[in-house]
């Protein structure tokens, strides 16, 4: 499948057209950024390492009958995905208090949640993401009540499925964002899961594998995404 032309650069990835309409490439790039860019750097690799951990996620909740984009894996950087229309939102659930929830409700980070918490966020980067709720949604079109629902109940069997896959990996789960598509009609599961978009910590002794390495100066960050890569693989 080859590239025809760049229709979207954004800060982690680039996205081609190819000669099927209803296909794209979706390529990944060193660049990180986090605070919604006002930090900028690159990892090393960073794009290969997102691209196999997404990889390997996205054919395992394949496996599991959720629908996603990711139709298959083409070369180190690039996958070959479904063109969807994104649904304005970044939808967050998190199992463990850290980030953004231990900063606005005072709850220290690491602290286990009774149940997963489920946020939303309009997906507008000159408004800097901001939180909304369903009314929200509703009351600016963003998605349909129907299309909110079925996100709400992928979003929920994606966490159960990814907090059985990490367990077995010896990684704690805390939380992460997904982005949702919609594809001939129906929503759809789109983007990438990798460290870029999850908070991953080692079972044993806590350590953060994931992008807070980056947003936090914590150094090692490419081992870091290496050693999940190594456990996604195994
Ligand atoms: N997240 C993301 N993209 C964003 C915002 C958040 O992938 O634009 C992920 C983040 O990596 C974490 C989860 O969503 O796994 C919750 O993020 P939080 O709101 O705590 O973000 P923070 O304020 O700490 O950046």
């Amino acid at each position: 499948m080859e590239k025809r032309e760049q229709i979207y650069e954004g800060k982690a990835k680039i996205l081609y057209t190819t000669d099927n309409p209803d296909l794209l490439i979706q390529y990944f790039k060193d660049d990180a950024t986090a605070f919604n860019a006002a930090k900028k750097g690159s990892i090393h690799d960073k794009g290969i390492i997102n691209n196999k951990i997404s990889t390997k996620i996205f054919e395992y909740l394949i496996a599991h009958g959720i629908p996603t984009h990711f139709e298959k894996s083409l070369s180190d950087r690039e996958m070959l995905v479904k063109r969807v229309q994104i649904v304005p939102l970044e939808v967050i659930i998190r199992n463990v208090a850290a980030g953004s929830l231990s900063r606005i409700l005072g709850i220290e980070e690491g602290t286990s949640l009774a149940c997963p918490v489920l946020e939303f966020c309009y997906k507008e980067d000159k408004l800097n993401d901001p939180m909304i709720n369903e009314t929200h949604i509703r009351a600016l079109k963003l998605a349909t009540d129907e299309d909110v629902e079925q996100i709400k109940k992928y979003t929920l069997k994606i966490n159960e499925l990814m907090l059985k896959f990490f367990s077995s990996l010896n990684i704690k789960l805390i939380d992460f964002k997904l982005e949702f598509g919609k594809y001939k009609g129906k929503v759809i599961l789109a983007d990438e899961i990798s460290p870029d978009t999850c908070r991953l910590w080692d079972a044993k002794t806590g350590d953060k594998l994931d992008k807070d390495r980056f947003r936090r100066d914590l150094g090692n960050i490419e081992e870091a995404y290496q050693e999940v890569l190594s456990r996604v693989s195994r």
